[in-house]
């Protein structure tokens, strides 16, 4: 009989992967208790690479919410910063206090402040603001926004009491104004139907008419596109798939108190989410225990505050989303088309053509939009194979056909993806 191998030899015999010694002792042990030993060699890849490492996106979708949303720039080198130092005066300072107010002249508020994501911010600013009241929200807006994160539970967590208005299909003022004179209601909340949209016979009702009631109004835009003009973009029209997508700045211009939205959606930023709006509401925000709770830490303000300054430089091409939003669809189909020849060149064999398709905004926002773009399509499903390279990349596959959207990949790792495509086509052959 032959005793099992020591988990001891067994983790020395994989330390050529790069994981550290405890992280090889768990895969050694797992391949004795799965009775794997003879195949550690691929569950210590397989744990290698699950560690958060770039993927190549070819699915199209800009905001993909399992590829981390907006596309981030990873790589910063150790370094303090004056996070909460004044650097006129030596004494402590605060971290809102520059980013609140890049945001704010970015949204055209009084000020802004920012948290982990939008979630925690209307978390934060019921809490703050709306704590043992009541806040008067549409029926057609009692949403779930992804997760399970669900208006109706926050409103609850956050202490506050959900006075629901209207119907599902249609609101209208005369129905908050009743949940004010007769409810007592203290604060109206309108949240974006980000993820979904009611057709047919609807009425809503706008933040202007919201606004000419006698209490504070919160609008939960999520999407986080900043300013409806678009002035970042300076040489392009504002996209057409971004018409009656609500703004921060036109949201507070038309008598928002507060806007509330995420960094990494239309924002194109790291995750965070972003309130702005009027200085004493941001103040009670910020005064609130939820707000320590909530705080960013330096990655994510210096992320936030490199994405801000781009906005205020109107350099919208600094802002990889809003690049990849951009391209016009002919760019794009020169690079597909050299991919294309490329791969045939190698590839005799395979079905491998230039296609139109649609790329899509994603990340929970704008559920009926598509924009024009150009792809690859090989036939047969390469996708595992995809997933499998050095740089996992990630495709669509429609009937049997397998499809990469150049729009969501950059132009600088085109030679990475046709070096990936003729990899999983040689090794999707044998
Ligand atoms: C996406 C979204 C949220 C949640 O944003 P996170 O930043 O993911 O927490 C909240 N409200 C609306 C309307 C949204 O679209």
């Amino acid at each position: 009989m032959s005793f099992p191998p020591s988990v001891d030899k067994l983790a020395r015999s994989i330390e050529h992967h790069d994981l550290p010694w405890p992280i090889l002792v768990e895969v050694a042990q797992e391949a004795i208790a799965t009775d794997q030993v003879d195949d550690i060699e691929v569950l210590a890849t397989k744990r290698y690479r699950q560690l958060l490492n770039p993927v190549l996106n070819g699915t199209g979708v800009l905001l993909h919410t399992n590829m981390g949303r907006a596309p981030l720039a990873l790589n910063q080198t150790a370094s303090f910063s004056n996070l909460e130092i004044d650097v006129e005066t030596g004494q402590r300072g605060s971290r809102q206090k520059t980013i609140g107010n890049l945001l704010a002249t970015a949204c055209g508020a009084e000020a802004a402040m920012a948290v982990n994501n939008c979630a925690s911010a209307l978390m934060l600013a019921l809490g703050a603001l709306a704590n043992g009241q009541k806040v008067a929200v549409s029926r057609g807006e009692l949403v779930e926004i992804g997760g399970g994160f669900r208006v109706p539970d926050v409103m609850r967590q956050s202490g506050a009491e959900l006075i629901e208005v209207g119907t599902t299909n249609r609101t209208r003022l005369r129905d908050y104004q009743k949940a004010v004179d007769g409810d007592a209601a203290a604060l109206a909340l309108k949240v974006h139907q980000s993820n979904y949209s009611i057709v047919g016979f609807t009425e809503e009702v706008s933040i202007r008419e919201l606004s000419s009631l006698d209490i504070p109004v919160i609008a939960d835009i999520g999407s986080g596109l900043l300013d409806s003009t678009c002035p970042w973009l300076p040489n392009i029209k504002p996209p057409a798939w971004l018409e009656n997508e609500p703004a921060a700045r036109q949201t507070l211009e038309a008598g928002a108190d507060l806007v509330l939205f995420s960094g990494d959606k239309l924002f194109g930023g790291p995750q965070a989410g972003i309130l702005a709006g009027s200085a004493e509401l941001i103040a009670a925000c910020a005064a609130h225990p939820l707000a320590r709770a909530t705080r960013p830490g330096s990655l994510v303000l210096h992320a936030l505050q490199t994405t801000t300054l781009s906005y205020l430089n109107r350099d919208g091409q600094a802002i990889e989303f809003w690049r990849m939003a951009t391209i016009d669809p002919q760019t794009i189909q020169q690079r597909a088309t050299a991919v294309v020849g490329s791969l045939r060149a190698g590839n005799p064999d395979s079905q491998i053509e230039v296609i139109s398709t649609e790329s899509v905004p994603g990340g929970g926002t704008l559920p009926t939009v598509t924009i024009p773009s150009v792809g690859v399509k090989i036939s047969g499903d390469l996708s595992r194979e995809l997933r499998a390279q050095p740089t996992p990349l990630i495709a669509r596959v429609v009937d049997n056909a397998t499809i990469v959207d150049l729009r969501t990949i950059h132009p600088d790792a085109d030679q990475q993806l046709i070096a990936s495509l003729s990899a999983a086509l040689s090794q999707s052959v044998s």
